[in-house]
């Protein structure tokens, strides 16, 4: 089964449980309502050893600091504030005491960076290899809530940032190369909280997630819960340094914002993104009525077989 043969099963299998106010599963974070206009929202990601992360090719306190930067970037995906997180670790005899001090320093100097708290969490020994899990937990006005079912056709598509560094600095880890300003990337992702904040509060903004397992397979959940489809100019999508653009296509792990806003709106959105934030907002493409994803070359239709990654 996939990933998201998996996910969609428990969907269906929980579908008669009570929600006691959550929304349903499927975006970056599950919502609950508190009053007053406002949300609180959740999220938890799992970093298991030789599947997320090799012990040789990560310190430790990389290590820590990444564990929470993933769960964040789910919570700038909504629009909201990380408020705190949750740690649980199983650590097996050969993490040695230096190895867990040191992973909790850059989760510490993360934490204090987006001023998150440490509510909880668990410790507990593994018969074999590191696995992390973290639970963030944001807060937001409801009505800024940004989700991945509400992009309309018309919208223009922006990227938040040039993807493909942290595929490319993957593929330097596993050939070996662990010192390439790439590899740097893909150990150390920066979370765009400030950047998910303000998007919140722009109503022209109308779907947001971010890019963890490559825009080819990330903006698809966008268009499935849109009930949308998408042209993407593949000349426009944004590449970064030693990358290349099919690796920015699909290559996970960029973290960086995916969203879609009213095409009037768009220019003037952008423009004031790279005041703000001193980087350009990238257009790549434009949501469309017609269902399914597009790549545009030269302007016309080009068949590619480009798919980000499941995990397992
Ligand atoms: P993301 O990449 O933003 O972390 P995923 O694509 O991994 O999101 O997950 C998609 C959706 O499925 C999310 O809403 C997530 O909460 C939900 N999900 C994933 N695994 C499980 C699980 N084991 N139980 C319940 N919900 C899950
Ligand atoms: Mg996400």
């Amino acid at each position: 089964m996939t990933e998201f043969g998996f996910i969609e099963q428990i969907r269906t299998r929980f579908a008669s449980l009570p929600d006691n106010g959550f929304e349903g599963i499927g975006d970056d974070c599950a919502v609950l309502p508190i009053g007053g206009g406002e949300s609180l929202v959740f999220t938890a990601d799992l970093l298991t050893e030789g599947v997320h992360f090799l012990r040789a090719a990560t310190t430790a306190r990389e290590l820590g600091g990444k564990s929470l930067a993933v769960n964040l970037s789910d919570v700038a995906a909504m629009g909201a504030r990380p408020v705190a997180t949750l740690l649980s670790i199983a650590l097996p005899p050969n993490a040695a005491d230096a190895w867990a001090a040191e992973f909790i320093e850059g989760y510490r100097e993360l934490s204090a960076t987006f001023g998150t708290a440490l509510a909880g969490g668990d410790t507990t020994r593994s018969e074999s290899g590191i696995t992390i899990n973290v639970t963030a937990i944001g807060r937001a006005p409801s009505a800024n809530l940004k989700r991945r079912s509400d992009a309309r056709p018309g919208d223009v598509i922006f990227a938040a940032g040039e993807l493909g560094a942290s595929g490319a600095g993957l593929r330097d880890i596993l050939a070996g190369r662990c010192d390439t300003p790439q590899a740097a990337v893909h150990r150390n992702p920066q979370p765009q909280v400030a950047e998910g904040l303000w998007f919140g509060t722009r109503p022209e903004v109308h779907a947001m997630m971010d890019l963890s397992d490559g825009l080819a397979s990330d903006l698809q959940h966008i268009l499935d819960r849109s009930g949308v489809g998408a042209e993407v100019e593949v000349e426009r999508i944004p590449v970064a340094p030693g990358a290349d653009v099919r690796t920015a296509a699909c290559a996970g792990e960029d973290y960086k914002l995916l969203l879609t806003a009213a095409p009037d709106a768009a220019e003037r959105l952008a423009a004031e993104f790279a005041a703000r934030f001193g980087s350009p907002l990238h257009p790549i493409g434009r949501i469309t009525a017609a269902p399914g994803l597009v790549w545009l070359r030269n302007g016309k239709p080009e068949p590619l077989d480009w798919h980000g990654f499941e995990h397992y």
